[in-house]
């Protein structure tokens, strides 16, 4: 058996050439869309050709050998494709169409540049010296004058008019053509039909696929514009067409896309426009034709290629109040000095994770310091700039900072350097960005309140569990998204994607990790160290052999796992007691990572990194003494006065506390390490706060000359408090009077 289709939306085209393909496979059935143009189904209802028609629901689709294709070439258009073409049968085609569409491999393929199709098909129909009815040449030159715009659409070639005068001259009924053709396009429609199709430029989109630009200017208002664009998708073939009609003050747009990559409701959105995917309109006041179309080219380089999404309802769902009235603010001071404004990276990833997340960063087009200023007038608050980077922090009057940043791209001299900053726009600003979960924007101003803007198919990822850089540089970009990338994977418990596991594995071999500043390494160091679990992403550098290039003696001890348990226990325990700001988390864990170094390796290592005096101090002061501390509490712990605890524990830092606290949980004795829990507990929450009451004023007036003993009494109370030997002030004064007068 075999078949002759045309594609959906018949018009008198589609409809002629599959009547006129019956000429040339008389044993062919015809299989007419469902769908076809208005006046084609008028026309089909008034005249009776005795055609049998069938739809693709009717016929049996097993054992079809040929398929004669007409009027199209692309298998998007043509009904039950998939069904049809699932035997393989041979495919001849016949079309005016340019392109081929791969997934059709025709034996016979007809496709030449006419204005129409049955232009093609009747040549053939002649050649063979067949002859047709009346009725028939009436079809045909319905076919001829609607694809050719009677004629003055500039695709229209010698051989449709030679095709027409032939037509004449079998009696086709130009009446008739008059009657169904009127209903389609007035004389207007056909000038701005002819205008637009003489403009016609192609724009290749930055991700594969195009559009069809047009183009028309009319002194008239130009009623039903879709219907014209509707006839150039037919005839052209575009995946998509943006066609612009000026008229009088005002610019119509009309947007029309096949293909779903191809958003033309999402294109027009920044025009002020609306629609579907697939159809779209927009009308402009006030701007001239060519700003139009620029606009429209920004916003194809822009925002084609992502899909669109507005997640308004997570955001008051899953933001802290305060962020969203923050973000309220800064969305107002947008909108009054006309920027737009996005929130940007980690945030925007968590909302749609489910996470709540207080890291607030916002990016504007324009002038990022010039907004922060703004914004800080309008909510009272300061402004830090950094004039280089183009970014600024304000300070709200609570306390808050938000990082300001200008919508940038960056140029790295070389590889692991600084970067250096000029403007652009958010595409750029998230194309510099990691990963694609990271890459993700919402605009805020009111007009696109909660609009996802994800280029990069971040939103996707993020639903797959997966990690991926944005273009093959990254890495070496900047070297330090190796760590992020490790930290980020046992963070969510997401998989790395091939192509980056192998973008970063060749990174490490070319040895990028050398180029990487050892002040950058610390600062992964400290944030992969404060993630809640991060035994989990330090196993995998050193599995991954990254540890032990930052120091050839940097090696996890064996129960590393255990101890970085307990301590992420203890720490739960501590910060009850003792609140959150006052313990450093990640530098406990910098102790337990670096136990096995020995205190000169582990002297260079943390000059190398450069941490801060504080934090040097702290870090070695613990290494030198933790093992003491731990004999302390450890051995004969019951002989130990209040005193004697004070004097060794405050030597460390709480974090050095809290490292000896979880080797001693680790040791057999559960007795011994909840007496030494409590001990510490009693020290952190209860000495380390006790005071002296008396003052110098006091031992003045008691007649004691002022000079060095005062610190030495102070002192002596101090401890005598400690062991609970005086309780109030009079006890204090008493001890005094005992002891030193
Ligand atoms: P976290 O939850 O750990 O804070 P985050 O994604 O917010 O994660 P930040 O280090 O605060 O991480 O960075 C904020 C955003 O800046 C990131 O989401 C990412 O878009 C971008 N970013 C940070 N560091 C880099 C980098 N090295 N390369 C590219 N983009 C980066």
């Amino acid at each position: 058996m075999e078949i002759i289709v045309t594609h959906v939306n018949a018009d008198f085209d589609s409809l002629a050439s599959l009547v006129a393909a019956r000429f040339l496979y008389p044993q062919a059935g015809l299989v007419f869309p469902g769908s076809c143009e208005k006046n084609v189904r008028e026309y089909l209802e008034t005249i009776n050709h005795g055609l049998s028609l069938y739809s693709i629901r009717q016929i049996d689709l097993n054992g079809i050998k040929r398929v004669i294709i007409v009027d199209t070439n692309s298998s998007d258009r043509i009904e039950g494709f998939d069904s049809i073409f699932k035997s393989q049968p041979v495919i001849h085609i016949y079309d005016h169409h340019p392109g081929q569409d791969p997934k059709i491999s025709p034996e016979v393929s007809v496709i030449k540049d006419r204005g129409a199709t049955i232009t093609i098909l009747l040549d053939l129909i002649r050649e063979k010296g067949i002859s047709i009815t009346p009725a028939l040449a009436t079809l045909f030159l319905l076919g001829i004058y609607e694809e050719t715009g009677s004629f003055t659409f500039p695709t229209t070639t010698e051989f449709d008019l030679s095709a027409a005068a032939y037509l004449f001259s079998q009696q086709a009924d130009l009446k008739t053509v008059n009657r169904f053709l009127a209903q389609t396009l007035s004389a207007i429609q056909l000038e701005v039909m002819a205008d637009l199709i003489k403009s016609r430029r192609i724009h290749f989109l930055a991700h594969g696929g195009n559009v069809m630009l047009l183009k028309s200017f009319k002194d008239e208002y130009v009623s039903d514009l879709a219907v014209v664009i509707h006839k150039i998708m037919d005839m052209a073939g575009p995946q998509a067409v943006l066609a612009m009609v000026r008229m009088k003050d005002r610019t119509c747009v009309v947007g029309r896309s096949r293909v779903p990559e191809i958003d033309v409701g999402r294109i027009l959105l920044p025009l002020g426009g609306g629609g579907h995917s697939s159809a779209a309109a927009a009308t402009i006041k006030n701007i001239n034709l060519k700003e139009v179309e620029n606009k429209i080219i920004d916003s194809l380089d822009n925002r084609t290629e992502q899909s669109y999404a507005n997640i308004k309802d997570l955001m008051e769902e899953r933001l802290p109040y305060a962020i969203q009235e923050l973000i309220k603010k800064t969305a107002e001071t947008a909108d009054q000095a006309s920027y737009p404004c996005f929130v940007v990276g980690g945030l925007v990833r968590d909302i749609l994770l489910g996470k709540t997340s207080f890291d607030l960063d916002i990016v504007v087009e324009g002038e990022g310091i010039d907004f922060a200023r703004l914004l800080a007038e309008k909510v009272g608050g300061e402004v830090k700039k950094f004039a280089k980077f183009k970014t600024a922090v304000v300070t709200f009057p609570n306390g808050f900072n938000l990082d300001v940043a200008t919508a940038r791209t960056e140029h790295y001299p070389h590889p692991g350097a600084l970067p250096e900053v000029k403007a652009s726009s958010i595409r750029e600003d998230l194309f510099r960005r990691d990963f694609t979960i990271n890459a993700l924007a919402i605009q805020i101003n009111a007009a696109h309140y909660g609009d996802l803007i994800d280029f990069f198919g971040g939103r996707e990822d993020l639903a797959k569990g997966l990690i991926r850089a944005l273009h093959p540089d990254s890495f070496r970009d900047d070297p330090t998204r190796i760590f992020r990338v490790i930290r980020f994977k046992k963070r969510f418990g997401f998989e790395i994607e091939d192509g980056t596991e192998s973008l970063m594995g060749k990174a490490l071999a070319d040895g990028m990790l050398d180029r990487i500043t050892n002040q950058r390494i610390r600062e992964e160091l400290i944030q992969i160290l404060s993630e809640g679990q991060p035994y989990l992403a330090l196993e995998a550098l050193q599995n991954r052999g990254i540890l032990v290039r930052l120091h050839p003696e940097l090696a996890l001890s064996d129960n590393f796992g255990f101890l970085f348990h307990q301590i992420h226990d203890l720490l739960f325990h501590f910060r009850l007691i003792i609140g959150e700001e006052e313990i450093e988390p990640w530098l406990i864990y910098f102790l337990a990572m670096t136990e096995d170094m020995d205190f000169i390796h582990t002297e260079k290592f943390v000059s190398d990194l450069k941490f801060t005096r504080r934090q040097k101090n702290k870090i070695l002061t613990a290494r030198k003494r933790s093992r003491q501390i731990v004999e302390l509490l450890t051995t004969s712990p019951e002989d130990l006065t209040p005193a004697s605890i004070y004097r060794e524990l405050q030597l460390v830092s709480t974090e050095a506390l809290i490292l000896v606290l979880a080797r001693i949980s680790l040791l057999p004795d559960k007795n011994l390490s909840e007496e030494a829990k409590k001990r510490v507990a009693t020290y952190l929450v209860h000495l380390n706060r006790m005071k002296v009451m008396i003052s110098g004023e006091d031992l003045k007036q008691m007649g004691l000359p002022p000079g060095p003993d005062y610190t030495q009494i102070m002192e002596a109370i101090f401890f005598a408090r400690l062991d609970g030997k005086v309780l109030t002030k009079a006890d204090e004064l008493d001890y005094v009077k005992t002891y030193f007068r």
